[in-house]
């Protein structure tokens, strides 16, 4: 590929029908990729200059990877692809810069991983660019690092696995421990997936995540010193976290229940959608949401609102926050029927108390990240 040739690439965002907090504790998730996503258009530059323009909001920044800048100078934006792309001059230091104009169609910040969107959009596009051949699960990786060595979020690896690996119509059960997956169809007879955004920038989210992150890992190193040998939360049951209860604080034990049950949530949730039991699937769904609001502490008054909502409403299986959490958006399993109704019923209820009309979209169940064009 000459100098001029440039590539265009995309790579969706995704949702996750179950199973919060759950991968960076080794667990199961249940993600699937999304009908929205970000686009990357990148060439050559020849210059060891990244040049990046952020469409969507109008912003230009160039950093010269000749020097060493500071990264509190620089844009949080600009760390996403600062970040894939030093990990990706590793795999070839004479990497030239780059010129990229990038635009997204997520709303940011929502839950929907904006983020893992334009970092595996931009892997996939530099190796594309450069020939660089590397394999799949390594763009995952790297795209995941970006996020944890540059951005400074300890993030997981379901956003970007579901981005990279998603196939249409299906959900994949992801064991975040062995790397494995099974594809599920994602086939919800008259019900269908609806999102509800809370309009809740989730500020708190880096640190807080990182906070449960550390937590978890506390509790695996007091199973440790108590000959209870684990690598991760989700090594131990019910039974095991109670031995290991009074070494614990109740913090850590709260979390440690969350992430055990909601690993037994994902598992009954992959069942109960490959035996057409949506009605189960719901109550799963309702019960991850109590949990990530009581035992995890990663929810919010607006997204309680918004689940609670739902209860009324007989033709909604299912509501639940979804991501991160302390915003974002909730995941619904709305009657296809009453669609309309719903819409009204949380509008006009969610801007009652918040005084603000939620954003709310139809997902489609879409193809993982995939290059558009390559022109010479
Ligand atoms: P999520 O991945 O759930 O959407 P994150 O906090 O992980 O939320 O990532 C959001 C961050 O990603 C934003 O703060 C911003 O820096 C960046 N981002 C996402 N989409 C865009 C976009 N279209 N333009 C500029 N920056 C974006
Ligand atoms: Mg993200």
């Amino acid at each position: 590929m000459d100098n001029q040739a440039s590539v265009v690439s995309f790579a969706p965002g995704r949702i996750n029908l179950i199973g919060e907090h759950t991968d960076y504790n080794d667990g199961f998730v249940l993600p699937a990729a999304i009908d929205l996503g970000c686009s990357c258009r990148m060439r050559k530059n020849n210059k060891r200059l990244l040049n990046i323009w952020a469409d969507d909001i109008d912003e230009f920044y160039s950093f010269d990877l000749k020097t060493k800048q500071r990264l509190e100078t620089i844009p949080t934006w600009f760390k996403y692809f600062l970040g894939v792309f030093q990990e990706m001059s590793k795999q070839d230091e004479d990497l030239s810069g780059i010129d990229l104009n990038f635009s997204s169609t997520i709303p940011i910040g929502a839950g929907l991983s904006s983020s893992a969107a334009m970092t595996c959009s931009l892997a996939i596009g530099i190796n594309e660019l450069f020939s660089l051949g590397i394999p799949k699960k390594e763009l995952m990786y790297i795209a995941q690092k970006a996020e944890h060595n540059c951005v400074g979020i300890q993030c997981g690896i379901m956003d970007q696995f579901a981005s990279i690996y998603s196939k249409a119509a299906q959900v994949n059960l992801l064991n975040c421990n062995t790397m494995t997956f099974q594809p599920i169809p994602f086939e919800l007879g008259a019900f269908e997936i609806v999102l509800v955004n809370s309009g809740v920038s989730h500020e708190l989210a880096s640190s807080e995540y990182n906070k449960r992150r550390k937590t978890c890992e506390s509790v695996v190193e007091k199973a440790k010193v108590r000959n209870i040998s684990i690598k991760s939360v989700s090594d131990l049951n019910l039974d095991t976290l109670n031995m290991l209860k009074p070494a614990l604080t109740d913090i850590e034990y709260k979390r440690a229940t969350h992430v055990i049950k909601e690993n037994n949530r994902v598992l009954k949730a992959a069942a109960a959608l490959q035996n057409s039991n949506i009605l189960e699937l719901g109550k799963l769904i309702y019960d991850s949401h109590s949990s990530l609001n009581e035992q995890y502490e990663v929810s919010c008054d607006e997204l309680n609102f918004l689940v609670d909502a739902t209860k009324e409403l007989d033709y909604v299986l299912g509501s639940r926050m979804m991501g991160g959490g302390f915003g974002g958006c909730t995941l619904n399993i709305v009657a296809q029927e009453h669609q309309r109704l719903f819409r009204q019923k949380i509008s006009s209820s969610f801007q009652k108390i918040f005084s603000t009309e939620p954003e709310i979209y139809d997902v489609k169940i879409s193809e993982g990240a995939q290059i558009l064009s390559e022109s010479n």
